[in-house]
């Protein structure tokens, strides 16, 4: 009979953007110190998963109610982060959509609209030189559309989870760094079992929120999400006018183009302007990806800032590169392992785009793990959908390879 020493109730598996925050809601809300795990096989704040870096875009403008719904939900999360710490992590300098009139780009903007106004968020419609009028670093164009929402911001996202981190601790949880979890079981009296690269360890529920490394975990549970994995990059540009496009003046941006979209970032944590193509890099696994900027998409995100925002351009600092893990449909997975008989197993995959709600992820997985109601509506995010469950669905978004990029002629 398996014999474990090391017991606790909550394991969190990966301690990215999502694990750090799932861990410090556990902590806080199992008072008494019943024992919350988090579990990291690299060491904590490194650079090979999706979580580092200065910034990440926050914002309202979804297509989708739930996500805005979950937006809000969101920001008073981080607000109850800033206030157990004492440390701001969200700035609100304010978000733009912006895409090339009479385009499907546009049709996109306006089901952004539609599920703002279900949820009676704020926001305000450009047109043509508009956006120029209101934000003078664009060039003047007549032919953009474009939608300002005033609580868009950034999430300090490398800091967010080092704060995380330490209010979990604060609250009792342990961290385990250098430590790889190899498989999960079934122990005789029903608890699960944690194996890992430093022995084993028992507990009542898990949540695995191991970002692109996810389907190595949740194998030995029998459950598989069809994942596609992509190194994407973002290039900061020493522009000469930093006080022009820094957070305080500039808001983040997302051009809708007709097949990729573009975002920028204003300055924050270092001189640069930051720029990068959604869903822009190559598919890759977390041991083939490399660390190398891909000198395209940087040519790319150049020409794109010269044509909309020329007094953004400036020396390249850098590029950084990170991992995106995409669903089919770019929709979360928050659900449990119950169709395979582990229930006691949660599973968390962010879609690529989960940063923003890291805080209040974090919440809905604690209330899953203490069988509380979760207070959103969950179920798009089922592991029951055809995204899943269906092999032959079709890709939402598309890969962004070198021909493809090349062939994007119109931004
Ligand atoms: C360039 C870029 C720009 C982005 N921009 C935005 C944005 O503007 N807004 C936004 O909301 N989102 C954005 N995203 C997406 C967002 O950052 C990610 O969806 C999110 O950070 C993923 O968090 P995660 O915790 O799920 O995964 P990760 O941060 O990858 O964390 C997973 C962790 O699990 C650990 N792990 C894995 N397997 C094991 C194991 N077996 N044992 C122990 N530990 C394990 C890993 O080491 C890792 O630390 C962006 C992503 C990138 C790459």
């Amino acid at each position: 009979m398996h014999c474990c020493t090391n017991k606790y109730d909550y394991i969190v598996v990966g301690c990215g953007g999502v694990g750090s925050s799932t861990l410090y809601r556990l902590a806080k809300n199992t008072p008494g110190n019943v024992g919350v795990l988090g579990i990291e096989q690299f060491q904590l704040g490194h650079h090979y998963g999706g979580s580092q870096d200065h910034s990440r875009i926050i914002r309202y403008s979804y297509s989708e109610k739930e996500y805005v719904a979950l937006a809000k939900g969101a920001y008073d999360a981080w607000s109850e982060v800033e206030e157990d710490s004492g440390i701001q992590v969200v700035y609100k300098c304010g978000g733009l959509n912006v895409a090339l009139k009479n385009t499907s780009a546009e049709e996109r903007l306006k089901t952004y609209a539609n599920a703002m106004d279900i949820n009676g968020t704020e926001y305000e419609s450009l047109e043509g030189i508009q956006l120029h009028q209101k934000f003078p670093s664009f060039a003047p164009k007549s032919n953009l559309v474009a939608q300002y929402q005033k609580d868009g911001g950034l999430v300090d996202s490398a800091l967010a989870n080092a704060v995380h981190i330490q209010l979990a601790r604060k609250y009792g949880a342990d961290v385990l760094e250098h430590t790889t979890v190899r498989k999960i079981t079934r122990a005789p009296d029903g608890k699960l079992i944690v194996s890992t690269s430093n022995g084993d360890f028992c507990c009542k529920k898990i949540v695995v929120t191991a970002g692109a490394w996810l389907n190595d975990v949740l194998k030995s549970v029998g459950v598989h999400i069809p994942v596609t994995v992509t190194q994407e990059q973002v290039t900061y540009f020493g522009t000469p006018h930093m006080k022009e496009f820094c957070h305080k003046r500039f808001p983040h941006m997302i051009y809708h183009g007709e097949g990729k979209d573009i975002y920028t970032l204003p300055i924050y944590g270092n001189s640069g302007f930051k720029i990068g193509i959604d869903a822009g890099g190559p598919e890759v696994t977390p041991s083939t990806r490399n660390y190398t900027p891909d000198p395209v998409r940087v040519k790319y995100c150049e020409e794109f800032l010269k044509e909309f925002l020329p007094r953004s351009v400036g020396p390249i600092l850098y590029t950084k590169t990170c991992l995106y893990t995409m669903t089919s449909d770019r929709h979360f997975v928050i659900d449990t392992a119950s169709r395979t008989g582990f229930p006691d197993v949660i599973i968390c995959c962010g879609a690529g785009h989960v940063f923003k709600f890291a805080a209040v992820v974090g919440k809905v997985l604690t209330d899953m793990a203490l069988e509380r109601t979760v207070p959103y509506n969950i179920k798009p995010f089922s592991l029951n959908r055809p995204a899943i469950t269906d092999p032959n669905f079709k890709k939402s978004f598309i890969m962004g390879d070198e021909s493809h990029l090349q062939a994007m002629s119109k931004l």
